[in-house]
């Protein structure tokens, strides 16, 4: 008999709403397609949202990003290829309920053992304030600067200009993340420091393209942290709600609550 959890079974306990603004310490190169481009004319373009033509960040690209580093932080094999790049997976439903990367950030839906994913991360768009910054500031391309670049070729050694297209340093965008508690609420507590880890992870590397270069730094500011059962889910832990200015205070906070 198998001891995997199953997906029909998962009772919703709670969820954890963390609200944040991420700043771009860095300039901020997240790529767009250009063959969508509607402004400009630029190599590298990044993603914008296109009812408004503003920059934005992709939930997927900032949890894809998380995941990524986690994987390596946790030293879990990468062995599931989607696409272009290759994830970790737990292929097995007895290494599974140990793997707190899965249990966080979900696996694919063809194994049995597989269950909704824990973590959402909503699409993070540019604060009020930064927009109106930005717009005054009349940057190369509407919120936007182009950096130039040279690619040196490596037998002529001549040097190739090429341009990216980045969110100047400064820019702030206003996020929310949503994490469900399931059958096991007291793990799933526990399983809730891993996002606060990976985002202290990607505050030491980068987000985006071009992050050996210099873009991409970015800061979590701001956050807002709030827990809400359901009624039927009795633990000890109260409803709460922290506010930190920094990542590494909430953090402190969220170890402090947990006794741990
Ligand atoms: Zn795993």
């Amino acid at each position: 008999m198998s001891t995997a959890p199953n997906a029909r079974l998962l009772h919703l306990k709670g969820r954890l709403f963390l609200s944040f603004n991420l700043r771009a310490v860095t300039g901020l190169h997240i790529g767009g397609s250009p063959g969508t481009l509607a402004i400009g004319n630029v190599d590298n373009p990044v993603i914008r949202d296109p009812l408004t033509g503003q920059p934005y960040i992709p939930g997927s690209s900032l949890r894809g990003k998380m995941r990524a580093l986690m994987e390596k932080w946790l030293g879990r094999p990468q062995n599931n290829r989607i696409g272009q790049t290759t994830i970790h997976v737990c292929k097995q439903a007895q290494d599974y309920v140990s793997c707190e990367l899965c249990r966080t950030f979900g696996i694919p839906g063809e194994y049995d053992h597989s269950e909704t994913s824990r973590l959402i991360v909503r699409d993070a768009f540019l604060t009020p304030t930064s927009r109106q910054e930005l717009a005054n500031a009349r940057t190369d391309l509407p919120y936007t600067e182009i950096k130039w670049e040279a690619a040196i070729d490596r037998v002529t050694s001549a040097a190739t200009p090429r341009q990216l297209e980045r969110v100047p340093a400064g820019a702030v965008f206003a996020g929310t993340l949503t994490f469900n508690l399931y059958n096991d609420a007291d793990t799933d507590l526990r399983l809730f420091g891993r996002v606060l880890e990976a985002m202290q992870l990607l505050e030491e590397d980068y987000l985006g393209g071009q992050g050996a270069r210099g873009s991409g730094q970015v800061r979590f500011e701001q956050l807002r942290l709030a827990l809400r059962l359901n009624e039927q889910y009795e633990q000890q832990l109260q409803p709460f709600h922290q506010a930190a200015a920094t990542l590494d205070e909430l953090i402190q906070a969220w170890r402090k609550q947990l006794g741990s």
